[in-house]
């Protein structure tokens, strides 16, 4: 038996073109951070940023397990430097586990360090509570719940539906906790909107567009879950539609447009377009077909593969290839009972399907899987894929990019160690340096 240590800087030294940093972030996300109570929020009354719980838990426990945590907030990313590998700043997206051996805590001279297994590997910085997370809608409701945002302010993650219309073991997408998160935060009575209402969200973003002065926040998500019948009388396209035509008729181009929707039809997608959205993410999750069908059930039975993967090409020519961006889910495809036995077939098969898109100029992004305890995958393998996967993964996603001559995707500020904002996987901390101008982001279609 290997320490999580020596694991660490084992892969660390055998992939040396590999950030250091991006190690560590990797293990972070799919482990999670245990906090002392001294590394807590005061919520929205203290100076720093809480986590928001923008889409679903990203936690490795529940919240009833969290402790202190479940009560004081964590914050919602952390900024790690300095420690024994010398690591630039790095942006890591909290997920919370009492149990890890990742802790943040107060070293003896009052700052705020991370050990692993008992020894400070890094500084950690806090975000500063924005302004506009001081500022209520009239309502009487928090910015931070209608329109929080992440990557140190960068994205307004605006989960406009809180729970998704694939319901049960035979729909929901077996790593997903969207629907359980939606319940365990209204058991516990936290204010948690299931249908965010237009006029909300269009008055949560005036107040960000006010007090954001410095224009941190440069992008937004449209985003929730899955519509397969109706929300408000309304289908997916025309329900996740209503938001994106409010925002750009009311703050035309001030951010840059992206939906998170299932694979739709042509004529929806360039309504999308119409309406001032830039960027897709018609998100294939995983590529195996096998693994497609038994881990999002609901998504082979509405839509099938072949038609999202032919969707999305039909994307591409709307918004044009760039700016179609699918997300994986990286590690699944090694989950228990139904995943790969071993790294090498895992990472043939998602260099694959990498290959498929970026050989069209498609660049898909992924998220680093997040075992999440009430789902059947986190349930199954509480400690995710093994960390080999994710460095691997890193290693193949950079090749295959080069290898077709395409650039780090837009809409996730600069690129490279030490630069990326982008919290969930360490995709971007891996890249090179590349900065993406707000004019090529936005881009012009097709
Ligand atoms: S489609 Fe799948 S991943 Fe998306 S919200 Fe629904 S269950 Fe979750």
């Amino acid at each position: 038996m290997t320490t999580r240590t020596e694991q660490v800087e084992g892969l660390i030294a055998r992939f040396p073109h590999i950030p250091r940093e991006a190690v560590l972030k990797e293990d972070l996300l799919r482990t999670g951070i245990a906090f002392d109570d001294s590394a807590l929020t005061d919520n929205l009354e203290g100076e720093v940023k809480p986590k928001s719980y923008f889409i679903f838990s990203f936690d490795q426990k529940p919240l009833k397990e969290l402790g202190n945590a479940a009560v004081r907030r964590p914050p919602e990313e952390v900024a790690l430097t300095g420690g024994p590998w010398e690591l630039r700043r790095t942006i890591v997206s909290v997920r919370t586990n009492p149990d890890s051996p990742y802790r943040i805590g107060r070293g003896e001279a009052g700052a705020l360090q991370m050990s692993l297994e008992g020894r400070v590997i890094a500084d950690v910085g806090l975000p500063p509570m924005p302004e506009y997370y001081r500022h209520q809608l009239a309502n009487g409701k928090t910015v931070m719940e209608t329109a929080p945002t992440i990557q140190w302010g960068y994205l307004i993650y605006l989960t406009v539906l809180r729970l998704c219309q694939y319901f049960g073991a035979k729909e929901e997408c077996q790593y997903c906790d969207i629907n359980h998160n939606w319940r365990q935060h209204k058991q516990e009575g936290r204010p948690y909107t299931g249908v965010k209402p237009v006029e909300d969200v269009l008055e949560a973003l005036a107040i960000i567009d006010r007090y954001d002065t410095a224009r941190a926040s440069q992008a937004y998500t449209l985003t929730g879950g899955s519509v397969t019948s109706k929300v408000d009388g309304l289908a997916e396209a025309d329900f996740y539609g209503r938001y994106a035509q409010a925002i750009e008729e009311r703050f035309p181009g001030r951010w840059i447009g992206k939906v998170v929707a299932q694979a739709l039809p042509r004529e929806d997608v360039q309504r999308y377009f119409d309406y001032g959205i830039r960027i897709y993410h018609p998100n294939y999750e995983v590529w195996d077909k096998r693994l497609f069908e038994i881990i999002c059930p609901g998504k082979e039975r509405y839509v099938g593969r072949e038609e999202w993967h032919r969707r999305i090409f039909d994307a591409a020519e709307v918004f044009g290839p760039r700016y179609v961006i699918p997300n994986f889910v990286a590690g699944v495809e090694m989950a228990r009972p139904f995943g790969f036995g071993t790294v090498e077939e895992a990472i043939a098969s998602t260099a694959e399907g990498l290959n498929h898109f970026m050989s069209r100029g498609i660049t898909p992004r992924f998220t680093t899987w997040c075992p999440e305890p009430s789902t059947p995958l986190g349930k199954d393998n509480p400690n995710g894929a093994p960390l080999e996967y994710h460095i691997r993964l890193l290693e193949v996603y950079r090749e295959t990019l080069e290898k077709h001559g395409l650039k780090p995707p837009p809409g996730y500020g600069v690129a490279g160690a030490g630069n990326a904002v982008f919290s969930v996987s360490s995709f971007m901390d891996t890249l090179s340096p590349e900065v993406v101008t707000e004019e090529e982001a936005v881009g012009a279609g097709a």
